[in-house]
């Protein structure tokens, strides 16, 4: 088992946000963390990243027990998190946004180039001249320079134009053909369907349902995601 989420609860200060999240994946897997907007999805990956603390339940990511880890340790075990806001430094080059990420593994500047063009051709320009889909690119790009065994992906095409987010669909299909285990929360529910392996639905902080994008029929989506 790559990630093994039970029984997770977590707190704004007083104010609880998860009730009950479970969540299972094996290495290799796309698994789709769906849900309306507020149900925790975001809480639950910064939970698991440990970037906020959680109160209950048990996080493990391969042997290990994140629940008395710091943030950086969690990255350093291998999960790179492309968090909601595409964070990347604003000052430094997309060169150097990617180097400075980088740690030992198959991800290369090349190859990172390879799967974004776009970034190739903006190598020495600073983050903050680039377009929100660009600095996206660069974002997912600097998870990778981690050589993460686990991928986040949290909303990584909101708000951008649609021949972007098809550029970012293809890259991740890319990925998950090379065998990238990726957690992925998005909201549109086509491509979502076609490239998850499993969904995996949070209701007020718990989870609801888990099954295949195949069993995810019309009345499960009515109930849950309001379609
Ligand atoms: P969205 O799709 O809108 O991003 P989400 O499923 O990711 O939604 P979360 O952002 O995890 O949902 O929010 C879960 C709950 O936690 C919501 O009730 C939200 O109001 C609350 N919440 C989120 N961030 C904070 C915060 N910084 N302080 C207090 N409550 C918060």
């Amino acid at each position: 088992m790559l990630l093994q989420i039970e029984g997770l609860q977590s707190f704004y200060g007083r104010s609880q946000a998860l009730f009950g999240v479970n969540l299972a994946m094996e290495e290799g897997e796309v698994v789709a963390l769906m849900g309306r907007n507020g149900m925790g999805k975001t809480t639950t990956i910064r939970s698991l990243c440990r970037i906020m603390p959680y109160r209950h339940g048990t996080v493990r990511f391969l042997s290990h027990d994140l629940g008395v880890m710091r943030p950086h340790r969690v990255a350093r075990l291998g999960i790179g998190l492309v968090p909601e806001g595409r964070r990347c430094f604003p000052n430094l080059s997309v060169h150097e946004n990617l180097v400075v990420a980088a740690r030992p593994g198959d991800w290369s500047l090349e190859r990172v180039g390879r799967l974004f063009p776009r970034l190739r051709e903006r190598h020495s320009q600073s983050a903050s001249t680039l377009s929100g889909g660009e600095q996206q690119m660069l974002a997912i790009g600097r998870a990778l320079m981690t050589n993460p065994k686990l991928l986040i992906l949290d909303e990584a095409t909101e708000g951008l134009a649609p021949v972007i987010r098809q550029e970012i669909w293809a890259a991740v299909r890319e990925l998950k053909g090379e065998g990238q285990s990726i957690l992925i929360v998005d909201k549109t529910l086509k491509e979502l369907m076609q490239l998850a392996d499993r969904c995996t639905i949070l209701e007020r902080g718990m989870s609801v349902w888990d099954g295949t994008p195949a069993d995810l029929g019309e009345d499960i989506q009515d109930r849950f995601l309001g379609v």
